[in-house]
């Protein structure tokens, strides 16, 4: 293997050494096998191609300073999953299948988890699709879950640091009784038009209103959206955004850290009163906005004027990423340890 700069990974994919993989075939899950190869050999009337039947999801694996391999609520990920099945009709693997098979992949391709110095992460990506052919529109009788992992960089190349996004009423990634609550491919084939725009615009991403009355704010692309102002972290509930593990996880240490939790609508106009604002997921963890611009009604909403993130998105990061990679202790239970 050519050495890998750890300090120098991007956010892209790099060959491990093997992925996993368990079948769902005659109203069952198989045995959870292990493949060095990076192709499926995939009927070509599978429903995965067709008709959209896909899930994945995305999680992390840290090492810490003392070398052991942590993996973030990954129980919170496997539910999800089953949550996305239910919502697109495929197969649900059993949180402890997942569990099984995210511990089995990150111990196989161990040797490229980065260590804790450079900041950087296992991604884990675990994906379930639709394999059986149908032509007319149906839920295929067979599937496969699968998992692999790449190395990646810490999304910050430059530190820690707040830049914008633009609000988008020309798209939706979701309808309002849609699949915008469940983590499938085809909200995100309905995201790329928006975001290359946004890209295009020098922002880092769209932000979605809610499709329904385009007087609330949703989420960004692949990241929940929250505020803080007056000692409150506020967060929108909608029925068209997907709910976020680190959002959740965020909200848990908010409140511990004394500041009051809001979950409710949020009207656009309010984006002006906020003292901070960040997207938040997986990837990024907290990514802190500069500011909002709406261009339709020509407006500017600013975050932070000295381009850096505000104190409270800053605390909540460095917190967040302590238990993450083992620095704190670990009081919610959310860290499972790779033996
Ligand atoms: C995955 C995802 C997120 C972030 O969820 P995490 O569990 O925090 O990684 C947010 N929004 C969308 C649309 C997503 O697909």
């Amino acid at each position: 293997m050519k050495e890998i700069e750890w300090s120098n990974l991007s956010f892209g994919y790099i060959p491990t050494d093997y992925n996993v993989r368990i079948t769902y075939r005659d109203g069952q899950w198989g045995e959870l096998g292990v493949c060095e190869g990076e192709y499926i050999n995939l009927h070509m009337a599978a429903t995965c191609l067709h008709y959209g039947q896909e899930a994945f999801e995305g999680l992390k694996a840290f090492r810490g300073r003392d070398g052991k391999i942590r993996i973030f609520r990954l129980d919170e990920n496997a539910k999800r999953l089953q949550a996305s099945s239910r919502g697109i009709m495929m197969a649900e693997l059993p949180v402890d299948r997942f569990e099984e098979a995210v511990l089995k992949v990150v111990k196989l391709n161990e040797r490229f988890v980065p260590p804790y110095e450079s900041g950087a992460s296992l991604y884990i990506r675990p994906l379930l699709i639709g394999m059986g052919a149908q032509v007319g529109v149906k839920p295929a009788d067979e599937y496969l879950f699968l998992i692999f992992v790449t190395p990646v960089g810490p999304y910050f190349k430059e530190g820690f640091k707040p830049t914008p996004v633009c609000i988008t009423r020309q798209y939706d990634r979701a309808a309002p009784q849609g699949t915008g609550t469940i983590k499938v491919g085809g909200n995100y084939a309905a995201s790329l038009v928006a975001g290359a725009k946004a890209r295009e615009g020098g922002y880092n991403a769209a932000l979605y209103l809610d499709p329904k009355e385009k007087k609330y704010i949703d989420e960004c692309g692949p990241a929940n959206f929250f505020a803080i102002r007056d000692n409150t972290y506020i967060t929108p509930v909608s029925n068209s955004i997907l709910p976020s593990i680190t959002n959740k996880s965020l909200m848990r240490l908010a409140e511990d850290m004394g500041l009051k939790v809001e979950r409710r609508p949020i009207p656009v106009e309010e984006l002006a009163t906020f003292e901070e604002a960040a997207e938040c997921g997986t990837a990024a963890v907290i990514a802190p906005l500069s500011h909002i611009d709406d261009l339709d009604e020509n407006k500017t909403y600013r975050f932070s004027e000295n381009g850096k993130p505000g104190p409270v998105c800053e605390k909540l990061y460095n917190k967040l990423r302590a238990i993450q990679y083992g620095d704190e202790p670990d009081t919610y239970g959310w860290i499972t340890i790779v033996e």
